[in-house]
């Protein structure tokens, strides 16, 4: 018997960091990205069994960055059915951005 040899090479892909999604921070210490960082995700069921594909994944370094990034979140998925952000219905994350803005009022930022 004579085999017939393939040399092939095969690439494979492993976490070796995190990037925010926000500010573009990186991270290469799991320990860090997975005590401190969030990784959350958004969908809705507006688009019927499609619905799949209307759920995306975000990872983001902090509470700062995750609040800078509500309002886009908040414009993509409002209006849909069941929409959610980071398991948070729409209508409670624009509450806690309200919050938010209301708390940075008080201590004077512009
Ligand atoms: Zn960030």
């Amino acid at each position: 018997m004579s085999k017939i040899t393939e040399l092939k090479q095969i690439t494979t892909e492993r976490t070796v960091g995190k990037k925010c999604d926000q500010c573009g921070r990186e991270e290469r210490d799991p320990k860090k990205y997975e005590d401190d960082w969030l990784y959350f995700s958004e969908g809705h069921n507006g688009w019927g069994n499609d619905s799949i594909e209307s759920r995306h994944y975000y990872d983001v370094c902090s509470a700062k960055c995750f609040i800078a990034m509500l309002p886009e979140r908040i414009k993509d998925n409002d209006g849909y059915l069941d929409a959610e952000i980071a398991e948070m219905p729409v209508n409670f994350c624009k509450q806690l951005l309200e919050l938010v803005g209301s708390q940075r009022s008080k201590v004077g930022k512009p």
